[in-house]
């Protein structure tokens, strides 16, 4: 039997680490015809990246190597999958490292830059500056002059702000970002320097996006980026499964019913696990599990599925402090738009304690020498939870997947990092040291 839901709800209150399988989980399609956001979407976010290369190339000139491409390598890992525990019985361990991703330093480049993109697109057409079809000549004056009649804003605990202000501020957006109390200084101190108004909020990252959204109610020409709603967010993170799709084919990796492929996605709102989740949906059907990681302080997407539809529970209504070092998870509330859409495609969700984070932060590092930061290494812990504990071997065995875990691929996907200052880091490395280094397996 799938886990216990009175069971989860219980290790959820009491934020101990526990894997929750989705009861829900469609088994035929994954993806729902009737709602909002359609496969074609997903195919038009990845041609609107397409389009908007020239001009990334031009205002990002660390993308002038990739031609205006901002994705991120597929990793063999199998010092760290040795160092995990992980048997080849199991199933081969592979990293998609948008902790390298350009531009934003996180996995919100994907989201963050398409939803700018698009808005930009949408004024450009308007205002009859692509009529030759040259995205370059967006970089142009007469461009940037419309676009400075414009203003972006956002809520964020750091990371979206980052990506949404440098992109919108390098077209030439007035940009306003609202940081909640537990955005990173440095990450502030970056987009002043790029001349974005940072307005920090003492409140937590819902108070910071209600913020934005007031102020974007009373400017006129205000675009205001909605991280608990946005579609074109939620699309910009769908494009990455195709090209993880593409990843996989170069190197061999089959996908199919002999073939399972688990993807563990760090969950703060919901909004980019879900969306690269959909477009997995899309692309492999049910032969994609994807697992969602939260911390245990911050649980907020498990808290929304143990809910019934039309409920929005906080993690604070169920007792918990929504506090962890893992900044870019630390949301109370999970985004509806990603939670009705999640509900027949997630696999399931597991809870990860802070010093389980470290420990994994510094073995990504001792291994395979990536350089994470605390939000990207939720995800680790995945395989051996779907593996070894009671509701992950419950659901292998259900799924008639037991005897095909050696030919399966596991997918941990590091979601920041790049930009993490060079001391932060090391006390980073220094904290995952200090604690015992025996991961314990779950039971
Ligand atoms: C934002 C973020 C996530 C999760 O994205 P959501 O859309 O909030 O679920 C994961 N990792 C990092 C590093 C992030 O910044």
């Amino acid at each position: 039997m799938p886990s216990d839901k009175s069971s989860t709800a219980v290790h959820l209150r009491e934020a101990t680490p526990t894997l929750w399988i989705n009861p829900d989980r469609l088994e035929r399609s994954l993806i729902d015809r009737s709602k909002t956001i359609a496969p074609k979407d997903i195919e038009d976010a990845r041609a609107r990246f397409v389009r908007f290369r020239p001009l990334l190339q031009v205002l990002f000139p660390e993308l002038r190597a990739s031609g205006g491409v901002i994705e991120s390598p597929l990793l063999a890992a199998p010092t760290l999958q040795a160092a995990l525990g992980l048997p080849l019985a199991h199933g081969q361990l592979l990293i998609k490292a948008d902790h390298s991703l350009q531009v934003a330093g996180s996995i919100k480049a994907r989201g963050g830059i398409h939803e700018v993109l698009e808005f930009a697109e949408e004024l450009a057409q308007r205002n009859g500056l692509l009529e030759g079809g040259n995205y370059a000549s967006l970089a142009n004056e007469s461009a940037r002059a419309v676009f400075r009649r414009h203003q972006v804003a956002v809520g964020s605990t750091g990371n979206l702000g980052l990506s949404i202000g440098i992109v919108a501020s390098a077209l030439g957006f007035r940009t306003v970002v609202h940081m909640s109390a537990d955005a990173k200084e440095w990450k502030k101190e970056r987009l002043r320097k790029r001349d974005v108004l940072v307005i920090e909020h003492d409140g937590d990252y819902a108070d910071a996006v209600a913020a934005g959204r007031r102020q974007a109610e009373s400017e006129p020409l205000c675009h205001f980026v909605d991280d608990e709603n946005s579609s074109s967010l939620f699309l910009g993170y769908s494009a990455a499964a195709g090209h993880l799709r593409e990843q996989l084919e170069l190197l061999g990796v089959k996908v199919d019913a002999d073939h399972p492929l688990f993807v563990y996605l760090p969950c703060g709102v919901g909004g980019a696990p879900g969306g690269i989740a959909f477009g997995l949906a899309h692309y492999f059907g049910k032969h994609v599990h994807c697992f969602f990681a939260e911390p245990t302080q911050s649980p907020c997407f498990l808290a929304r599925m143990l809910a019934r539809d039309g409920e929005h529970p906080s993690v604070y209504d169920v007792g918990l402090t929504n506090r962890t070092e893992a900044d870019g998870l630390a949301v109370p509330r999970a985004s509806e738009l990603a939670a009705v859409l999640m509900r027949p495609i997630v696999a399931g969700v597991f809870t990860v304690e802070d010093e389980t984070m470290f420990r994994h932060l510094r073995l990504a590092h001792t291994t395979e020498q990536l350089r994470i930061e605390p939000s990207a290494s939720v995800g680790f812990g995945g395989p051996a939870m779907v593996c070894e504990s009671e509701s992950g071997r419950a659901y292998l065995q259900s799924h008639g997947l037991s005897s095909r875990m050696h030919q399966a691929t596991h997918v941990i996907w590091t979601t920041g990092g790049l930009f993490v200052p060079q001391t932060e880091y090391e006390e980073f490395l220094a904290r995952g040291a200090s604690l015992d280094l025996d991961i314990p397996t779950p039971s």
